[in-house]
């Protein structure tokens, strides 16, 4: 008889976990997932899913703005309509994964879980034992410590407003901030970015990042550089930001996009000496296990040089369960993982940055400007560039687009740079025409 509840708990039910636990269960490892929230984490019910399905008529109204030499008419967002349908959409997620898990007999264990030694986990008034336990809590939203914090909201109240607010203060100018931006000013409202310093999307390719501000510009998206923002007040019906040398700025909703930070308090990392840094995250090694020998970290919550995204947490639960299920015994090889922003146009990257590469002897860099491609012309892109960075064997090793197509043209280079495809494999791959992966395979 097994010596404990299960041979793997996982705390946390998003994707650092779920993308692994199921197939591990599938191959008869015992598993239990506690989770004290909804089950999907903050992807599906909070960040990725939901913002992408508000961002469908907004990517529709800039290809309508693209074209309006041809189309007659107007068309506008109702964003009530738009709430509702990501209701529709994104609601049933939560029943959906758990069913997934449930069906491959993993527990699911409601309420918040913490450690009480190497093996014990409470969650709620349950105590569960295990073998492993993997720690995939990830992050939350950082609020700024400023007079009147109460009064702004975090990207998960954003994603749930039922009435779309005429004035809008966001603080910060990274993912959260420009994509919810966008969305906004798109939908009607006025936007004002209020940035921390000069730079918006600090880590990519910054001539890029200046034509994606540009075009929110044109949008009527206001930006205020180095803005050291003060505080919040309440005025009357309408909220006041106070910023920079006694500056104010009047609005009816103000968005803290200030960053995320990890969630380790509370789960008793420090009774069961799993070392963390608060703003980093939990330590790990090339395996992901943490300073404690039978205890690993998936997903956000780890202190990783790797971006904190979707795609790593996939790999990272899927690597996870191919170590549980002894598929391997290998340290953790991440691929490149690419990132997109989806403002309008997106902004995409992948591999060696170009700023990197620019600084660098061991890369070329090649700049397309794209708009000039007959394809891109079909749908009048005011805006598509293309930076492509090759190793001194002419390997794609690198690639960043600016343009409403950025996300798909990435995806389709992302094979050439991960398999350090050369000239020879390239041409065996034909694409459809005209499509974009056949553009964008072209400039290789
Ligand atoms: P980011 O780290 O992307 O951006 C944080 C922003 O807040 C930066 O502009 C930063 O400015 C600013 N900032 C930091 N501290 C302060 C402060 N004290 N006062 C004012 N501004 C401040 O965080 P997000 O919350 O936007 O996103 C978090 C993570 O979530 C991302 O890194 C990404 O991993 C993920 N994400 C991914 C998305 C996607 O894949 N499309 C979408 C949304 C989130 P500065 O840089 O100048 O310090």
């Amino acid at each position: 008889m097994n010596k404990y509840d299960y041979d793997v708990l996982y705390i946390g039910a998003g994707h650092g976990t779920f993308d692994g636990a199921a197939p591990l269960a599938k191959q008869g490892v015992k598993v239990g997932v506690a989770e004290e929230d909804r089950i999907g984490g903050t992807c599906p019910n909070w960040g990725c899913n939901a913002k992408i399905t508000l961002d469908a008529p907004v990517k529709l109204t800039r290809e309508q703005e693209n074209l309006k030499n041809i189309l007659n008419g107007h068309t506008s967002i109702d964003w009530s309509k738009n709430m509702k349908h990501k209701h529709q959409v994104i609601d049933g997620l939560p029943k959906a994964i758990g069913g997934m898990l449930k069906s491959d007999d993993i527990d699911i264990l409601h309420g918040h879980a913490a450690l009480v030694d190497k093996h014990t986990v409470k969650i709620g008034d349950k105590t569960k034992t295990a073998k492993n336990i993997v720690i995939s809590t990830g992050l939350r939203p950082h609020r700024l410590d400023v007079p009147g914090k109460q009064l702004a909201h975090d990207s998960k109240d954003f994603l749930n407003l039922s009435k779309l607010p005429k004035q809008i203060a966001i603080v910060g100018a990274g993912y959260v901030a420009m994509e919810f931006a966008t969305i906004a000013s798109v939908s009607g409202a006025q936007v004002t970015v209020l940035m921390h310093h000069g730079q918006a999307l600090r880590r990519f390719y910054q001539p890029y990042v200046k034509k994606v501000m540009a075009e929110m510009k044109k949008q009527g998206v206001k930006f205020v550089p180095n803005a050291n923002v003060a505080g919040f007040a309440k005025s009357g019906d309408h909220l006041v930001v106070k910023y920079g040398h006694s500056k104010q700025l009047n609005v009816d909703y103000i968005l803290d996009a200030s960053g995320r930070i990890p969630n380790v308090e509370n789960i008793g990392l420090d009774k069961v000496g799993v070392k963390y840094d608060v703003r980093k995250g939990i330590a790990v090694d090339d395996h992901l296990r943490t300073s404690v020998s039978n205890i690993y970290a998936s997903g956000d919550v780890i202190d990783s040089k790797e971006p904190k995204l979707t795609p790593t947490a996939v790999f990272e639960s899927t690597y996870l369960m191919k170590l549980f299920s002894g598929q391997t015994k290998a340290p953790i090889d991440f691929p490149i993982i690419p990132t997109v922003v989806f403002t309008s146009p997106r902004i995409a990257e992948m591999g060696v940055p170009v700023a990197e590469a620019e600084k660098s002897d061991q890369y070329q860099v090649v700049h397309h400007d794209l708009t000039a491609d007959w394809y891109r012309q079909v749908d009048q892109e005011p805006v598509a560039d293309v930076s492509l960075v090759f190793n001194k064997h002419h390997q794609l090793v690198g690639a960043t687009e600016v343009s409403d197509k950025a996300d798909d043209a990435i995806d389709t280079l992302l094979p050439a740079a991960e398999l350090k495809l050369n000239k020879q494999q390239i041409g065996r791959l034909v694409y459809l025409f005209p499509s974009i992966a056949s553009d964008a395979w072209m400039n290789l």
